[in-house]
């Protein structure tokens, strides 16, 4: 057995950060940035107003309150067709331009109209500069917006397209491939004929893959059959960056994926020293990264996140520090016991944040093959060899939500 670290280590040698492309702002979501964006103009583009009321000259309501003459309406989205003289002040709507003349916006509570519309009554005096927001105070022409290795977000996307800007320069979304084999693997309502399960593995697998910000490419289910399984890999490495494959790579008389992966590419089999998910087959078919996961339904999603998820997360262009999840300190709210055996466990748990802490407690039976517990968790709860944990100690939590 391998510690995982090397394991680990391995797996992310082999992912090649992929190249970069310019995508619609409306795809680039949780992408990676590759460039470095400059304001071309300037946000806001003019002096506008912050508030709904009256735009007035300052030295005016200095003596407040007083009554200006309304001299006409600012509307937001055209320039105003009016000056604000001495004595008089404009009806203004919020992002309007400020008229000629006028150096401070009153919010309309402030004052009160005559009935026939043609005076204000301001009740309070304001500074210069009061409601207007000015030119380029959220962004100056030729000042960084943001770097490359930057995640965009929704708010990264709103300042782009705030500048006109309407594609980014981005590492792209990993297109991965999604195989189950196995002849007991049927798909559908239909009653099971003894011996068959549902694949189950392959929309596990096909859905982590979405979350992780992947574009998950289905390749179906393929029976334990040499040949079958090389066509399948074949056609899956034309089509994408990545590859997972489900079952077939233990010590089993019909595991076919691990003897066509040996014959077609270029692997490493590892076992590994965690529980679950000890068996992995990784590396490098026409230099596509193929991972070959267990075929045990929580191996396969733990192998995802161990390996798989880092790996991926490294070839779309995000950081080291954030390949892995980040592990969180919590709580035993409960024993969580185990037996020395040289592995490392990750045991599913639930997880809650009470008092400033979280408290991590079984999310069912631990089995490889018990994915409803795997469902129901919220966290695996990293347990070094030995005996596990009693009541109260602290433990290291990888929140997988
Ligand atoms: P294998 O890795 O092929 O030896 O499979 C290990 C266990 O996982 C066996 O009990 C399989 O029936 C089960 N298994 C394999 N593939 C899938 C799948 N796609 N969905 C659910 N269970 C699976
Ligand atoms: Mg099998």
């Amino acid at each position: 057995m391998i510690p995982l670290a090397e394991a680990q280590e391995r797996v992310l040698a082999g992912c090649a950060v992929l190249d970069e492309a310019a995508v619609a702002v409306g795809d680039a979501r949780g992408l990676v940035t590759t460039e470095t964006v400059v304001a071309p103009e300037v946000v806001p583009p003019f002096d506008n107003t912050a508030m709904d009321g009256f735009a007035v000259r300052s030295a005016d309501v200095a003596d407040a309150p007083v009554t200006l003459a309304i001299v006409g309406t600012v509307a937001a989205g055209v320039p105003p067709d009016v000056t604000v003289g001495a004595g008089q002040a404009a009806r203004i709507m919020t992002g309007a331009v400020i008229p000629p003349g006028a150096d401070a916006v009153i919010m309309v509570e402030l004052t009160e109209t005559s009935p026939d519309g043609a005076e204000v009554t301001v009740a309070q005096s304001v500074p210069e500069g009061n409601h207007i927001r000015r030119a380029g105070e959220d962004l100056a022409v030729g000042q960084t917006v943001f770097g490359p290795g930057e995640v965009l977000t929704p708010g990264h996307l709103g300042v782009l397209t705030s500048l006109g800007m309407y594609r980014a320069k981005v590492r792209p979304k990993a297109r991965v491939g999604v195989m189950s084999t196995g002849d007991e693997l049927v798909e559908g309502p239909q009653p099971l004929q003894r011996g068959q399960i549902r694949d189950s593995n392959r929309h596990t697998l096909l859905a982590l893959l979405a979350e992780a910000g992947c574009e998950p490419v289905d390749l179906g289910r393929t029976p334990d059959d040499e040949s079958e399984i090389a066509a399948g890999i074949r056609a899956g490495i034309e089509q994408c960056d990545a590859l997972l494959t489900s079952g077939g790579v233990s010590m089993g008389d019909y595991d076919y994926v691990k003897k066509v992966l040996d014959e077609i590419g270029d692997m490493s089999w590892m076992q590994v020293a965690i529980k679950p998910a000890k068996p992995l087959a990784f590396g490098l078919v026409e230099g596509i990264p193929v991972f070959g996961l267990p075929g045990n339904p929580v191996s396969s999603m733990v192998s995802f996140e161990l390996f798989a998820r880092p790996g991926l997360r490294k070839m779309m262009g995000h950081p080291p520090d954030a390949w892995h999840r980040r592990p969180v300190a919590g709580r035993a709210a409960e024993p969580l016991r185990r037996r020395p055996d040289g592995k490392t466990h990750f045991a599913r748990v639930r997880v809650e944040y009470a008092d400033g802490r979280y408290e991590a407690r079984s999310a069912g039976g631990q089995g490889s093959h018990q994915l409803s517990a795997m469902a129901a968790a919220d966290a695996l709860a990293v347990l070094a060899d030995g005996e596990g944990l009693a009541l109260g100690d602290a433990v290291s939590l990888l929140l997988l939500r």
